[in-house]
């Protein structure tokens, strides 16, 4: 059994637990929203104000030292993945964070990224070391790109995609891509076929499919149907390896405060009430009565409420907790 890492701890979050990477200790080098993008389906809400310089937003002393501290008290970790309040490689000095996590730990490192910065040959650089680097590629012209992603100005696709080849030619971990498959947007067999022409042309290791499952605060976006998920699948397995769309898999069983816990993860991505329900009554054997009590008591601390989207209940922060004073970090 491991300790939670402390929710007071302004960088480091977690563990969650992930499908793709097991248990994830995030870390959040950030001030939010801090994005070069202002995607459709992005849970943060818009991107009132793009950022494209990078800066060494805090102190990255300040930063190790919570993951040192988080490492210790947290056993069994699976991935340490640095992924922000928006662009993670906006952080100016990620390449010394993880050379220096290295050194404390032999847990892998993993970096997810919306990889519109990594046409410069800095940000490549600084992510050789990472262990797993998860970019967004959600389109396969330019038009789909502008509609998907709604890129600050002076961010092409080209730049993009020239970005993607090239690091994936210095980088010798694993690459997984992380496409968000939008009903009606990016669905089609054509836009498919073109995403899988780009694909081929970078050669990731894997591609991740994901979909819009949690309610998006700007823009109503719609999960594609089953048929139009299968027909994905096939068009993308023709390049690389596809991992299917991720199914709930949280685990609450070793957090020492559930309150805390739950409040950790809404705070940064709403969660599915059946998922959660399921989650709590996992930590009592299955007693889902006791989970239905336990989640009554969480909703009377005022922290959440429940929203709807596409006919599921989400539980979702009333406003932000003690974590920061800003709104949560999602895991793209
Ligand atoms: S989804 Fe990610 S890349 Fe897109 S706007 Fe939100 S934080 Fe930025």
């Amino acid at each position: 059994m491991h300790e939670d890492a402390d929710v007071s701890m302004k960088y480091v979050f977690g563990p969650l637990s992930s499908k793709r990477l097991g248990q994830s200790l995030g870390v959040d080098l950030l001030p939010p929203k801090s994005c070069t993008w202002n995607c459709v389906y992005c849970q943060l809400g818009k991107t009132k104000k793009f950022a494209t310089e990078r800066q060494e937003f805090f102190p990255r002393e300040e930063i190790l030292g919570e993951i040192r501290e988080a490492l210790a008290i947290n056993k069994g970790i699976d991935w340490i993945t640095f992924v922000g309040s928006g662009e993670t490689m906006l952080y100016k000095g990620i390449g010394w964070l993880i050379a220096e996590v290295k050194k404390l730990t032999t847990t892998p490192v993993a970096v997810i990224t919306n990889g519109s910065l990594l046409f410069m040959p800095e940000v490549r650089e600084e992510l050789l070391q990472a262990d797993a680097v998860l970019p967004s590629l959600n389109a396969g012209s330019e038009a789909l790109h502008r509609q998907i992603g709604r890129p600050a100005e002076g961010l092409t696709y080209r730049q993009h995609l020239e970005g993607l080849v090239a690091f994936r030619k210095e980088y010798k971990g694993r690459l997984w891509i992380e496409v968000m498959l939008l009903g009606g947007i990016n669905d089609s067999a054509e836009a498919l076929r073109e995403l899988a022409a780009v694909l081929k042309e970078i050669n990731p290791d894997m591609v991740h499919l994901v979909l819009p499952t949690r309610p998006a605060p700007e823009q109503e976006v719609h999960l594609p149907s089953q048929e139009r998920i299968e027909r994905a699948i096939e068009i993308l397995s023709e390049v690389t390896t596809v991992v299917n769309p991720l199914k709930g898999n949280m685990d609450l069983r070793s957090a020492p405060d559930l309150l805390e816990a739950v409040t950790a993860i809404v705070y940064r991505h709403p969660v599915q009430q059946r998922e959660l329900q399921k989650a709590i009554a996992d930590t009592f054997s299955g007693e889902s009565d006791k989970a239905s009590e336990v989640m009554q008591k969480m909703l009377a601390t005022g922290r959440f409420k429940l929203v709807e989207h596409g006919g599921e209940a989400y539980w979702v922060m009333v406003e932000p907790s003690g974590l920061s004073s800003e709104p949560p970090l999602q895991e793209r």
